[in-house]
């Protein structure tokens, strides 16, 4: 019996300090998601933006699509590059994979199951080609300058230096 009056003691103070905490707790209640539409192509700046009450979805700029499989590669934007800057790109990159004069169906052969996704970023670290290659769990991620004037060389470049990435 005084177990019991001793828990029932603590739920009340527990529900009081809850009632507190929902009352004076720095307005967590009020705050909402206000973005329409609830997708976008860089992480999401509403308010809520990094609680629960934030259901934005961050989706990729565009897709290319791997040799003879199913597998679509991501194109994402990062912070920093304007919507502008990421269309023109992302169509750059897409023409680029997409002319087989341009990435031959072997290079695309070389390129399966090699490549993790594209990131359209505002700064390379290598600054001669504009572009980097990270290596992350065996596969690439390439990451191109928004103004990277060798679109059309990096998939063929690639292709042809995977052992140098160590791919
Ligand atoms: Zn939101
Ligand atoms: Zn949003």
């Amino acid at each position: 019996m005084k177990n019991r009056k001793i828990s029932l003691t603590l739920a009340v103070v527990f529900a009081l300090v809850l009632t507190v905490c929902d009352n004076g707790g720095g307005g967590n209640k009020t705050v909402v998601c206000t973005c329409n539409p609830k997708e976008h192509y860089l992480p999401c700046t509403c308010e809520a933006a990094g609680t629960a009450k934030c259901t934005c979805v961050v989706i990729p700029r565009g897709y290319i699509s791997e040799y003879q499989t199913n597998v679509q590669i991501p194109i994402w934007q990062k912070a920093g590059v304007t919507n502008a800057q990421a269309i023109g790109v992302t169509t750059a990159l897409t023409a680029a994979w997409n002319t087989s004069s341009i990435v031959t169906d072997s290079d695309k052969n070389k390129l399966k199951e090699k490549v993790q996704e594209v990131w359209i970023v505002k700064t390379a670290t290598d600054q001669t080609w504009k572009r980097d290659i990270d290596v992350v769990d065996n596969k690439a991620i390439i990451k191109v300058q928004y103004d990277c004037p060798y679109i059309d060389n990096i998939f063929n470049d690639l292709a042809d230096n995977l052992s140098s990435h160590g791919l």
